[in-house]
């Protein structure tokens, strides 16, 4: 972990929403089912990751209160994006043959990110560049400040 701590895990999911890793920049909001963090391994300002907190893999698997808590949350992270960060599109991956369990990559687009392409094929480069390109400690300050910002917006901090 980045905090130094090493903990060894079968799921990294199981692990962030159960609590016993704490991620950098902490809890943007949880709910009874599910959980949100800033993905911290790639500085994107806003780049959330919403996992279940069961240990699933496919939406199929998802219980009736679940899908409800999935979508409304999803939305309401969506609209904080908007609100706090000014995101004006997000592209949303999730894959079922996860080494973890259940969760959404909600990645905002900014404008340096169409040099890229667009579409799924510009995803993996601009995570890429951003790890290779963006990781000086201001921007990774930024990324903290704006998890916060977001975490303070969904909460009503
Ligand atoms: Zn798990």
């Amino acid at each position: 972990m980045s905090n130094g701590k090493n903990i060894e895990v079968d799921c990294l999911s199981c692990a962030v929403t159960s609590g016993l890793a704490e991620p950098e920049g902490g809890t943007i909001i949880e709910t009874e089912y599910f959980h949100a963090h800033q993905d911290v391994a790639y500085p994107i300002k806003g780049l959330i990751i919403l996992a279940s907190k069961r240990h699933i893999k496919c939406l199929d698997e998802l219980t009736e209160e679940e899908k409800i808590d999935y979508i409304n949350l999803l939305t309401k992270i969506r609209k904080a994006q908007r609100t706090v960060l000014n995101i004006e599109y997000v592209y949303y991956f999730y894959n079922e043959d996860t080494t973890h369990h259940f969760h959404t990559w909600m990645v905002p687009r900014y404008e340096w990110m169409y040099e890229f392409g667009r579409s799924v094929e510009s995803v993996r480069p601009i995570l890429l560049h951003s790890r290779n390109h963006l990781n000086s400690e201001g921007n990774s300050k930024e990324v903290l400040l704006a998890a916060a910002e977001l975490t303070k917006e969904l909460n009503g901090k």
